[in-house]
Parts: structure tokens; sequence; C-alpha cells
């Protein structure tokens, strides 16, 4: 059946495909522990509890627990996720989908046979295929700049009339834009965020904001079951769940995820090292770069390429750095004046600029391009 479509087929992909997660293999066909007492066990003894001994449950019945548990997850929660675009992060939240029981088709450009094997997932190469495994949710993960020619090649004519798209790319009007434009109708789409990657989310996605909007969901019980069923995922490993639309998102990611990666990457630059005496301050600087370093430039590129407020707060940095170094030099001339002339003139001259307005347009000479 499987062999018909040209699927990258590895024991993992035949197990995603098949339905049959890893956690029912291993569980089902388990033989109990011994500890090393038994062996002195008359062989009698032995042989006889071994014949009794439930091996391996091929056909599952109804009132055995693991066919139990299986059939809950398969009729109620069980999702066939494809991921588009198995890069960083696309891998990153593989693990937790798969671990979670979902079923997950990896999809990308290069070849990522092995990566997806080693997480328990089924590469497939070809998006007809992909598509036409009909997967419930097709999750977006590539960059952010190649994003809408990603989703303008897929074949989705293959696709299932009511299939969910999510994206979670780090800027989110973008994204709602060009799927409202390219996906047909009957699509639903949900745009999100986790706001954490493979470092700062290593350990637990405990407390860890996930930002959501619901952009388009069809009114039946069994669309709006599937967004819940897929958003559960987030939930289950512990994060902050927060409802927004991707118009707000824009406004806070530019002010915190955009200022956060351009200071990881200036002092990047910088090539801080580790010293003996490292205070708290300096260590939270170097995480800070480690956190960041990780990212492909292209992410980086698409927060402010895709951002329309991006723009400003890299002005305000700019504007910040160059009135901090005023008041330093302000500072610097006062002393200077002391030496020649003996005292301080009348008043204080010193410019002294400690906050930035809100707007950074306010700062800018007369006559600039506001
Ligand atoms: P990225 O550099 O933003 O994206 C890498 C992915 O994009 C890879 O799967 C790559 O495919 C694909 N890609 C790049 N150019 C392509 C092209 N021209 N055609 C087709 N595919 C292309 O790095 P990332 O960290 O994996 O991020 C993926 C997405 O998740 C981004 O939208 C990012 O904003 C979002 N995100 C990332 C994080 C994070 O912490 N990393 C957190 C939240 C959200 P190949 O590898 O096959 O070349």
């Amino acid at each position: 059946m499987i062999s018909s479509i040209s699927i990258q087929s590895t024991p993992a992909a035949q197990s995603a495909i098949s339905g049959t997660s890893r956690l029912v293999h291993r569980n089902v066909h388990q033989t109990p522990f011994l500890s090393p007492l038994h062996h002195h066990h008359s062989h009698h003894q032995h042989s006889f509890r071994r014949s009794l001994r439930v091996r391996a449950i091929d056909a599952a019945q109804p009132y055995d627990l693991e066919a139990r548990l299986v059939m809950r997850l398969n009729q109620s929660t069980r999702l066939k996720i494809a991921i588009i675009g198995f890069g960083n992060f696309g891998q990153f939240l593989a693990k937790a989908f798969v671990r979670q029981g979902h079923i997950v088709y990896a999809h990308s450009r290069s070849n990522y046979l092995v990566a997806a094997e080693s997480i328990g997932a089924a590469f497939v190469s070809d998006p007809h295929d992909l598509c036409e495994l009909h997967p419930d949710v097709m999750v977006i993960c590539t960059s952010i700049i190649s994003t809408e020619s990603v989703l303008r090649s897929l074949p989705l004519q293959r696709l299932r009339r009511n299939t969910l798209f999510v994206d979670v790319l780090s800027v989110k009007e973008f994204p709602k834009n060009i799927f409202l434009q390219v996906l047909p109708p009957h699509f639903d789409i949900l745009c999100t965020h986790p706001m954490f990657g493979p470092e700062s989310g290593k350990h637990s996605w405990q407390n860890l904001p996930f930002v959501f909007d619901k952009v388009r969901i069809g009114g039946e019980n069994l669309r709006q079951a599937r967004v819940e069923n897929f958003l559960d995922i987030f939930r289950n490993e512990g994060c902050r769940m927060v409802e927004m639309s991707c118009e707000e998102h824009d406004k806070y990611a530019a002010g915190t995820q955009f200022i956060t990666h351009t200071t990881g990457r200036i002092l990047e630059k910088l090539q801080l090292e580790s010293t003996p005496i490292n205070t708290k301050g300096y260590e939270t600087l170097l995480d800070l770069v480690e956190n960041t370093s990780g990212d492909s430039f292209d992410l980086f590129y698409g927060l402010f390429m895709y951002n329309e407020n991006a723009m400003e707060q890299l002005e305000r940095l700019d504007l910040a750095f160059e009135a901090l170094k005023k008041e330093l030099f302000g500072h610097l001339h006062e002393i200077l004046r002391k030496q020649l002339f003996g005292k301080s003139e009348e008043g204080d001259v010193r410019p002294v600029l400690e906050k930035l307005p809100k707007k950074a347009s306010r700062l800018l000479p007369p006559g600039a391009p506001q």
C-alpha cells in the first residue's frame, strides 16, 4: 500500500504511516522485569510461570488497559501532523509532537531522512506524496522569507478540503495575510508563535509563552475540536497560552524579540569571553549571546523585514546609544572645564538625556523625514 508512493521508508516512517506509535510497541511487547533472585527458583516453577506470562498482545482486547488507552488516543486526540520545513525549529517541534503520541510527517527542501527517523517521524520528500497522506494539520515551519514561495508551491488540491493550516513564524501579520491570500476558504487557519526555541526551551516548555490567533476556523464541532487538540500539545507541555491578534503580537514582539536578537547579535560581534570573575550581569549577556547565536541569519532578517515596527526599534536603539554617549561626554566636558577654569560655569550645561521619548520621531533633527 505504502510502496506505491515514493515515501522515503524507514522503520520509523513505517511506524508513523501505519499509525502505530513507538510507545505502544514498547509497552505491549515488554516482558516483566525479573530480579536476580528469581533465577534461584526451581526450574519447574520458573518454566511454569513463563508458560503463563502474557508476552505480546497482537489482537487488542477491549478490556485491556493498553488497548483502551490506544483506542482513546486514536479516536479523540491523535493527529496526523505534517511539518513543512524540517530545519532547526521544525525538528524541535516534531520531538514534542511525537512524544505526545501524534503521527508526524516531515517535509523539507533538504533531505532529513535520518533526522526524521531518529525522532520517530516519517520523512516525505515529495510534496504530492505528503499531501496525499491527508494530514489533519499542516504546520508551516520554513524561514520567514521563504514561506510565501513554499506555500504557493504546495499541491493544495491533494489535501482534504478541511485541512488545518498552522504557521509558527516569529512574525505574525505577514503569514496571516499570505495564508488568507493563498489558501482556499475551506481550509482552517491558525497563526501561532511559540516564543521559545531549541535553546531556551531545551529543558522544558513550562511557563514559556505560546501566542496564537484563530484566524479562520470553521464552525463545525470537528474543526473546533481539532484546533483545540492541536493547542493541547502546547498546553500539555505547560506553555503559557496567550491568545492575541497577529497585529498586537507584532507590536509587542518588535519591542521585545527584535531588540533581544539585535542586542545578542551586537554582543556576539564583540566576541565576549568568559572570565574567572564573571558577574551575574555578565553571565546574563553571555547567555543572551548563546540563546540568539544558534538562530539563523534568515530568522533575524525575517524579524526585521517582515515586522513593520522593527525599523523604528532599530532607530531607537541607535538614538539611545548616541544619547548615552552624549551623556558620558557631557560629564567629561564638565571635568575638563573645571580643570581649565577652576570652577564649573553657572548652571548645569551638561546634556542629560536619560530616557528616550516613546516615539523615535520626536528625537529626529528638524527637517528629517518622519
Ligand atoms: P530558519 O532559518 O528561519 O528556517 C529554516 C527552515 O526554512 C528550514 O527548514 C529550511 O529548509 C527552510 N527554508 C529556508 N529557505 C528555504 C527555501 N528557499 N525554500 C524552502 N525552504 C526553505 O530557522 P528555524 O529556526 O528552523 O525557524 C523556522 C521557522 O520557525 C521560522 O519561521 C522562525 O521564525 C520560526 N521560529 C523559530 C524559533 C527558533 O527559536 N528557532 C522560534 C519560534 C519560531 P531546509 O533546511 O530543508 O533547507
